[in-house]
């Protein structure tokens, strides 16, 4: 087996306090903390010697101490609508996916907060690819930077939402690490993180002072359906779910995004949109109705409704007073739509994938 080389510490993903911590013996005076900071992210500096209005002897010492932690662009991919998938390679060899979506106006960088996903829901290739390592809090906030800085954008005025590679809320300890790092420069209005519905993770965000925008990955009305084609359901069925969502805090005026993949008779039918609207009753919700993106490797079973069944779908949930949209395919010619992320790099290693093998 290959071995991992000793690393320097990492300055990425650091709050302010724990990068004083971190710079302690070597900054001759506190306020040295600031000015690397803001190097850091406000620059987007990725080596000490741009940190020019700091001596020379304290470039060097940081250079000898740390690093800062970009993953290499292993593969950029540009789909025929602007959007761009890109390959990171992280410095251990894992790999790891993330999106920029220009759309008009709004600029969303898609990220992801683990080198895989050990949750297996059957619409998703991430799930197919398998468990892979939890990212540090440096690893999630570069991911933006490396984005920002091969687009040439400013940070401000972009958008991120969580739902790369991975469950955010499995992870959660360095998402918010990174959160209070990137909320200084991106508006928390402007952040989704999207979860499966992991309790004890929601709980705790419900506790946090700034708190991103929420979207639940649902995609099925009923348990039955929804623990067919997303196991981590029978761990926290759907009335344990809504509960939790009923409690949790919002702002006036913000709601919580239901996330709803479509896929041709399993979820499609219209009684279904009726049970979601019962579902959802007692909750401030929007959904975001997704058509699938097949993928040979998700099967013949995991295909989108037609146009006119989507429309129907979309329809009734409006009838019954629910605000719904379609989400607009975006990246797909590349493999960058919803659900199609995966880890290159190492063969898929998911249950559905062990499976497939043993056939
Ligand atoms: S949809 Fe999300 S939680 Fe489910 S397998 Fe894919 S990445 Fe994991």
């Amino acid at each position: 087996m290959e071995s991992t080389p000793t690393l320097k510490p990492d300055l990425l993903g650091r709050t302010r306090d724990r990068l004083a911590e971190a710079l302690a013996p070597v900054v001759d005076r506190p306020f040295r903390v600031e000015q690397i900071y803001q190097a850091l992210y406000a620059r987007g500096v990725r080596d000490f010697a741009e940190m020019t209005d700091l001596s020379k002897d304290l470039r060097s010492k940081l250079a000898d101490s740390f690093r800062i932690g970009y993953p290499e662009i292993k593969e950029r991919h540009l789909a025929s609508d602007g959007t761009c998938k890109y390959l990171f390679r992280l410095h251990d060899g894992a790999t790891i996916e993330a999106v920029d979506i220009p759309d008009r106006d709004r600029r969303t960088f898609c990220i992801s907060s683990q080198a895989g996903c050990a949750l297996a829901c059957s619409f998703c290739v991430t799930g197919y690819w398998g468990a892979g390592r939890d990212l540090t809090a440096g690893e999630i906030v570069a991911q933006v930077l490396a984005i920002r800085a091969d687009r040439d954008l400013p940070m401000e005025g972009l958008n991120l939402v969580f739902m790369g590679m991975g469950e955010p809320l499995l992870n959660l300890a360095n998402v918010k690490a990174a959160l209070d790092i990137l909320t200084e420069w991106i508006s928390p209005h402007r952040i989704t993180v999207s979860t499966v519905g992991i309790l004890p993770g929601l709980e705790e965000m419900a506790a946090w002072e700034r708190r991103p925008n929420l979207a639940i990955s649902l995609h099925a009305p009923n348990d039955a359906r929804r623990s067919e084609i997303m196991p981590i359901n029978r761990t926290w069925p759907l009335a344990d779910l809504m509960t939790a969502l009923r409690r949790f805090p919002l702002e006036k005026g913000r709601k919580i995004t239901f996330e709803y993949i479509l896929i041709r008779d399993v979820n499609d039918d219209p009684r279904d949109a009726d049970r979601l609207v019962k579902l959802l009753s007692g909750v401030r919700a929007k959904v975001n109705l997704i058509p699938i993106n097949p993928d040979p490797v998700l099967g013949e079973r995991m295909m989108p409704p037609d146009d006119g069944r989507v429309e129907r779908f979309q329809q009734r949930l409006r009838e019954r007073g629910l605000i719904a949209t379609v989400r607009k395919r975006r990246g797909d010619d590349v493999s960058a739509a919803c659900g199609q992320l995966r880890a290159f790099g190492r063969d898929p290693r998911g249950v559905r994938a062990r499976q497939a093998a043993a056939r």
